[in-house]
């Protein structure tokens, strides 16, 4: 059967997204186009999963599924059936992508999340060693970009949230795992001690997300006067109020979906042993947008 220049068969590899909810994913318009785009005879589909995702990974396994993404509310909780897992994954605690390894008769887990946004920022130029880095919020996400900044050398990381004691705990943690960087914990209400120099912020609150969109985590102006680069996880909208406000401040700003383009790029290199090429990235970019509307 011939379907948009995929040929399924006996032969086609599965894989697929496990979470809840997945309606709204756009991680099978990424991997079934980067499929056709090399020929690759596999399908990638998204899996409900309510309840008991250990239950659900080893049926997959059982299935013969090649490999599988992992998203919210699941990504820690596979952990336990896994028989390997990548190390910066095992720091995060928190695996999105998941390898098949017939030798040990399960799955390895990755995290191509925290890599997706490094490459993402290494793509527009935005370092990260020796910089000072503010991250508003302390949830999942947060928790992950706190991490791989303080891994890729910043020197200074300040995370603000709603609830402070999660960034405390957040900087508590990664103060233990990397010394060398200087760490603080504070409250988005209380600016008073914001880095005297100018920083990059990445905004890693759900506020502003479709369809709150007139929404942002802070709006004081001064606060984005200190930023010289905004980076939205967020890239729905595609421009952010956070992002505008960084700009109307005369700060660069970015959305997430670079970040979203590069986990499943780097998941896609991981299944298939490969390194896919900028033309491919930059269709699966148009593909996308497209998705969105745009
Ligand atoms: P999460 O664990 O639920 O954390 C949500 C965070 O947002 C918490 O810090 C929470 O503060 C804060 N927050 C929520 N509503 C708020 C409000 N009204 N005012 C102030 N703070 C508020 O979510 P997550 O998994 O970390 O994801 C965060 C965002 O990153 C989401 O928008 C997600 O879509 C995005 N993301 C994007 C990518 C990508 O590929 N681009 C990947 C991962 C995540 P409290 O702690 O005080 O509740």
């Amino acid at each position: 059967m011939n379907i948009d220049g995929l040929n399924i068969d006996g032969h086609t590899r599965i894989f697929g997204l496990i979470g809840n909810p997945v309606g709204h994913t756009m991680s099978p318009v990424i991997h079934n186009t980067l499929a056709s785009y090399y020929g690759h005879n596999l399908i990638y589909g998204a899996f409900p999963v309510a309840d008991d995702p250990v239950k659900a990974v080893e049926g997959a396994y059982a299935l013969g599924i090649c490999g599988l993404n992992v998203t919210v509310p699941h990504k820690s909780a596979v952990i336990p059936t896994l028989v390997e897992t990548d190390d910066f994954a095992f720091k995060i605690g928190a695996v999105n992508t998941l390898v098949r390894v017939d030798e040990k008769k399960g799955y390895k887990g990755y995290n191509t999340d925290m890599p997706g946004l490094y490459r993402a920022l290494q793509q527009e130029n935005i370092g990260i060693a020796g910089e000072t880095v503010v991250i508003l919020g302390a949830g999942g996400a947060a928790r992950a970009v706190a991490m791989m900044t303080a891994s890729k050398g910043a020197a200074r990381v300040l995370v603000l949230n709603r609830t402070v004691s999660k960034a405390e705990a957040i900087v508590r943690e990664i103060t233990a795992l990397y010394p060398d960087c200087r760490m603080y914990a504070g409250s988005i209400y209380d600016l008073s001690n914001l880095p005297d120099e100018k920083f990059l912020c990445i905004q890693a609150t759900s506020t502003g997300m479709s369809p709150h969109v007139e929404q942002a985590v802070i709006e004081n102006s001064a606060f984005y006067e200190r930023i010289h680069t905004g980076f939205d996880l967020v890239y729905n909208p595609y421009d952010t109020k956070f992002m505008r406000l960084v700009r109307q401040a005369g700060g660069r700003a970015y959305n997430g979906l670079n970040m979203l383009l590069y986990q499943g790029v780097i998941a896609y290199e991981l299944w298939n042993n490969m390194k896919v090429d900028e033309d491919a990235v930059s269709l699966v970019r148009r593909r996308l947008k497209e998705e969105m509307g745009l």
